[in-house]
């Protein structure tokens, strides 16, 4: 049969990963902490399974939860989405991501992605029918250009997907580059999809600017959450998603059909967890300091960076090391030097030549180091 996905290979995440392991390489290739969540989560886990969580939860997730998503969007962004039709608990943000694209794109639509972008979007809007409209941040800070965004807008546009604080590039929108997007899209009937799976992971005293806290954006948007990111605990594949009750409805229609429900005792756990904001507003000094120590290691090797600004991601440019490409030099890295990164590039789905490599820093003070050794060895 012929392929709805031709163009499509397997993820980088797992190739790169797969090599990594072939060459007993330190890894800093896919976004995951090595290490645990916190015991408290873990116990408050292990009770829910022992009191008999153990079927199907409902489908839009169990409602104490739905409860705490919206008292923590509110409380952080002030706006109210009801827990019983504005939440929907996924299985993942790329599950959310998925079916927001299979619940509104249709055969040639267009829909805008910023470029580098997550690998998930492109293939989930090829498979139904949508046309990516690819536009790329510019120059080696990763800057939006707002007019060239307001001039890929077509009246096909159905969506928008954006993604503060950034991956891979670590780039984080400010409350001016918000109120221009607000402003672009006001008056259209485009769809925004926000992927905010890092909202908590934001460095030097910035704020995250989540799209729910703009109400001409939030009419329109799907704001997608992560708690593998925020609980280090990306393995148990538990997200969320909110948006207006007429979106959500929407959304469900598919995601009933597509995974029912998620992971019953998780979910509890979850729940109880989420109610004690301290289990999260200091993610990104917890963070900030991987970041910092990493940086200082490496900052006379030959690698040029600019400090990430959000996310677990910190981008290097190698242009004064080699004119290799970058999947071939991040190739070289693992055989050569036991040391696995991403190549930005495969983040692009238009042409992309500059020099850097992804590299995550959700890691224990020991790997980081033994990284940062290899990195000034090069
Ligand atoms: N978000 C993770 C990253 O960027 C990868 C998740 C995945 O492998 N799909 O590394």
């Amino acid at each position: 049969p012929s392929s709805k996905l031709p163009h499509v290979g397997t993820t980088i995440f797992t190739t790169i990963g797969q090599l990594a392991r072939e060459h007993d390489a330190i890894n800093l290739s896919q976004g995951f902490p090595n290490f645990d969540p916190d015991p408290a989560l873990l116990e408050l886990v292990s009770e829910a399974f022992k009191k008999s969580h153990n079927q199907y939860a409902p489908m839009q997730g169990v409602l104490s939860l739905r409860e705490a998503i919206s008292e923590k969007i509110e409380r952080l962004h002030g706006r109210y989405y009801h827990p019983e039709s504005e939440i929907t608990v996924t299985a993942g943000a790329t599950q959310a991501i998925f079916t927001t694209i299979a619940a509104f794109v249709r055969q040639n639509d267009e829909v805008i992605v910023i470029e580098p972008a997550f690998d998930c979007y492109e293939p989930a809007i090829s498979l139904f029918g949508g046309k990516i409209v690819p536009l790329p941040l510019e120059g080696n800070d990763f800057k939006m250009n707002w007019s060239a965004f307001k001039s890929a807008i077509s009246p096909k546009t159905k969506m928008v997907i954006i993604n503060t604080p950034h991956n891979p590039t670590g780039t984080i929108w400010s409350e001016s580059d918000m109120l221009q997007l607000q402003e672009i899209l006001r008056d259209t009937n485009i769809i925004l999809l926000s992927d905010e799976v890092y909202e908590h992971i934001v460095f030097d005293g910035k704020a995250h600017e989540s799209a729910s806290k703009y109400p001409d954006l939030a009419t329109r948007s799907f704001i997608c959450c992560s708690f593998g990111k925020t609980f280090h605990a990306t393995g148990w594949k538990v997200g969320y998603c909110a948006a207006p009750k007429s979106l959500m409805l929407e959304f469900q229609k598919v995601h009933q059909f597509n995974v029912f429900s998620v992971n019953h005792a998780m979910q509890v756990a979850l729940a109880e967890y989420l109610k004690d904001p301290q289990h999260y507003v200091n993610l990104g000094a917890f963070y900030q300091e991987k970041r910092d120590s990493f940086l200082t290691a490496i900052k006379d090797s030959r690698f040029k960076m600019i400090p990430s600004g959000g996310t677990y991601f910190q981008l290097l440019e190698y242009s004064d090391i080699t004119d290799e490409k970058d999947t071939a030099f991040a190739e070289h890295l693992i055989k050569e030097h036991q040391l696995a990164s991403i190549p930005v590039s495969v983040f692009c789905t238009g042409p992309y030549d500059k020099k850097f490599l992804r590299f995550c820093f959700a890691k224990t003070d020991a790997v980081l180091e033994k990284a940062s050794e290899i990195l000034n060895s090069i």
